[in-house]
């Protein structure tokens, strides 16, 4: 219990953390205790939405292991039903349909235990919070009032969620804790078809079972942010790959032609990484690329591009960056990798802390050489070559 990794929080985050998760136990047990007895028309309507929602993430998680996909979380499909169970349900049967998540926490490998818990109390937070808003005991069925409720079940469920991951990691990006625009979107649709799927389950228990092929459709839909990034992402360090900057950059440096903005191009290249991985094996070397990436990313502004454009090449877009000041970042950068130590593991499996990596960074600027990204990387390349030349370990402007 002492190593468990909920003590690394910061006290805040774990304070915050934990008044959650009790909070949410709190909540659940009162239900739990004061529950009258359901009627046997509310479990029915309870088995044909919890039914709906066990045959579709089911279902879905066995087709993506015959597929070959990387588990996941199906949070759209469980957001769903959860609403369902809000509009349609009594209380102490809505805690047993969140042993939906529960259970997926459980059956599935999770490196943080106390975050899945984390999130599940909030989930259970937000669902009883907007049955409250709903009508404890008689949940409404005027839509308005609906649509206000789904809005109060994403809204506070992201505002748990996010104010516990802002405590854990301060200065967080923010797509990071909220997620992205298709997230929202994602989960908007998600409550919707889930209020749908509780209205129509009130009428007739047997109609929520329509609503089984939107979800399962939902679910697979709610991948497409992990697919995509990962089509854009290098899977080696998680930067982005060549194919993607070299899009992004196009984008941004036609951006700042418009409004006549400097820019500046790094192209890093490490020094005799041969030698790494011809004295310490190749998983060494993929480590250490692995650990310069994030060194380069956490070096550099959030704003900046960062990529892998190729082997143990790296390229960076720095926007409105004057040559001076993308000078200055590049000697920041190559000074960072000049003395970062990285853990590595060498063939034989000995555990290696890597130092002494050296980089040799050419930089173009829009001042110079205009805003065509092929211009701008020739130069940098040159630059590049000419750092090399004299020594390595070394900036050269082009
Ligand atoms: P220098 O750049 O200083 O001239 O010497 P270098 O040894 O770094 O030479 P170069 O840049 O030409 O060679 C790149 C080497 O990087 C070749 C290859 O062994 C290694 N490399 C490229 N991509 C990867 C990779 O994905 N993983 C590992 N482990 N090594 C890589
Ligand atoms: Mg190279
Ligand atoms: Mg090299």
């Amino acid at each position: 219990m002492r190593d468990w990794p909920l003590w690394t929080l910061r006290r805040p985050a774990l304070a915050y953390w934990l008044a959650v998760d009790a909070a949410a136990l709190a909540v659940v047990a009162w239900i739990v205790v004061v529950g009258p007895q359901p009627t046997s028309e509310e479990i029915t309507r309870f088995a044909a939405i919890a039914g709906t929602a066990g045959a579709v993430v089911v279902g879905s998680s066995l087709f993506s292991e015959r597929m070959g996909e990387s588990t996941r979380n199906p949070w759209a499909a469980h957001l769903c039903y959860l609403t369902a169970g809000i509009v349609a349900l009594p209380p102490n049967l809505l805690v047993l349909l969140l042993f939906g998540p529960a259970l997926h926490g459980v059956l599935t490998q999770r490196p943080e235990s106390h975050r899945w818990i984390f999130t599940l109390s909030a989930s259970a937070l937000a669902v009883f919070g907007t049955r409250l808003v709903a009508g404890w005991t008689a949940p409404t069925d005027d839509l308005f009032r609906m649509i206000l409720c789904a809005t109060a079940l994403l809204t506070l469920r992201a505002a748990l969620v996010v104010v516990g991951l802002r405590l854990r990691t301060p200065g967080s990006a923010l797509e990071d804790t909220v997620g992205e625009p298709i997230d929202v979107v994602l989960g908007v649709v998600a409550v919707s078809l889930g209020g749908l799927m509780g209205c129509v389950a009130v009428s007739d228990p047997v109609h929520a079972l329509i609503a089984g092929p939107p979800m399962a459709l939902l679910e697979r839909a709610a991948q497409l942010p992990q697919w995509r990034r990962s089509a854009q992402r290098d899977a080696k360090t998680g930067l982005a790959n060549s194919v993607h900057w070299d899009a992004r950059a196009r984008f941004d440096l036609a951006k700042a032609a418009e409004r006549n903005r400097p820019m500046a191009v790094m192209l890093l290249d490490l020094d005799h990484f041969k030698r790494v991985n011809d004295q310490l094996g190749h998983l060494a070397g993929d480590a250490a690329l692995a650990g310069i990436a994030a060194l380069l990313r956490s070096t550099v502004r959030r704003g900046d591009l960062v990529g892998r454009f190729g082997g143990e090449e790296f390229v960076v877009l720095l926007p409105d960056t004057e040559p001076a000041a993308a000078r200055a970042a590049a000697q920041r950068v190559r000074h960072a990798v000049s003395t970062v130590i990285v853990p590595t593991v060498t063939t034989d499996g000995r555990d290696h802390l890597l130092s002494g990596l050296t980089v040799s960074i050419g930089v173009a600027t829009t001042d110079r050489f205009g805003y065509e990204l092929p211009d701008l990387l020739v130069a940098a390349d040159s630059a590049l070559l000419a750092a090399k030349g004299c020594g390595r370990n070394l900036v050269e402007m082009a």
